[in-house]
């Protein structure tokens, strides 16, 4: 398990582990909407991983009024690219899509320091509520976890919430959910 601590502004479209800024994705990739109000969704996350490289999508439309916090309520979006996809940063859909966030680096460590925490790489999932591992969209299994990102000024999950992002590694999946 590795801590996720916030290290600072970096490019939209750093290759390391960030929050905000641009996804990076292979080129047909279209940007997704929200299933319940139909706005394209925030890019919040771009986490590279041993398997593949994650990209989380959640709707900001009206926070709180999509249900973003479900797994599979189609108001959040998480990709997993395989490492030999190529990718490049993917535009969101202006001029209706929300504007990307600030891009913040993420460096992993294995301890502490004076930088806040942002989240963690790998692990076990640290829930606040029951635990809410989704099954694979794709195989039915339970899903792997594989990394918790922290409420903060640009992630809004709920009051202090916590997001949690999944994988199924056979089927290349994942999926996110975030709880407070
Ligand atoms: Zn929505
Ligand atoms: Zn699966």
């Amino acid at each position: 398990m590795h801590l996720l601590l916030h290290d600072g502004p970096t490019a939209a479209d750093a290759p390391g582990p960030r929050t905000g800024g641009l996804p990076l994705v292979p080129a047909d990739f279209a940007w997704p909407h929200c299933r319940e109000c139909e706005s394209p969704l925030q890019f919040i996350a771009h986490l590279p991983l041993d398997h593949g490289t994650a990209a989380v999508f959640l709707c900001d439309f009206d926070p709180g009024l999509c249900s973003g916090w479900d797994a599979d309520s189609g108001a959040n979006r998480a990709h997993l690219f395989p490492h030999e996809t190529p990718l490049a940063p993917g535009t969101a859909p202006a001029p209706d899509g929300p504007a990307p966030l600030p891009a913040t680096a993420l460096h992993p460590a294995t301890h502490p320091d004076d930088r806040p925490e942002a989240g963690r790489l790998g692990g076990a999932p640290d829930w606040i509520q029951d635990d809410e591992t989704p099954g694979c969209p794709d195989c039915a299994a339970p899903m792997a976890f594989a990394a918790a990102l922290e409420d903060d000024t640009d992630l809004n999950f709920g009051d202090s919430g916590r997001g949690y992002l999944f994988t199924c590694r056979p089927c290349v999946r994942a999926a996110f959910l975030w709880q407070c």
